[in-house]
């Protein structure tokens, strides 16, 4: 096999990598169902409507292992709170 030959191995793998993570991506959740009413960006019927959000482990420098261990970094409270 030559260097170009693996070269070119190498190119196609690192294409089915992204290819695979774009096909994750767009299997992520479409709708996000939230409690938090007093945040500007949540609707009736327990809905979040931000464009995107990001969740993050509740203590930076730890892992999180159950649900109540993460948060919500978008969480932006209503103007009247
Ligand atoms: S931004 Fe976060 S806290 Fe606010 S409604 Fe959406 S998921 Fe809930």
């Amino acid at each position: 096999m030559t260097q170009k030959d693996c070269m070119k191995i190498v190119q196609l793998r690192k294409t089915k990598n992204v290819l695979t993570q774009n096909k994750e991506a767009t299997q992520m959740a479409k709708d996000v169902v939230c409690s938090v009413d007093n945040c500007t960006y949540w609707q009736h019927g327990n809905k979040c409507n931000a464009g995107t959000i990001e969740v993050n482990n509740h203590l930076a420098s730890e892992k999180a292992y159950k649900s109540d261990e993460t948060l919500c970094k978008t969480f932006k409270p209503q103007a009247s709170m």
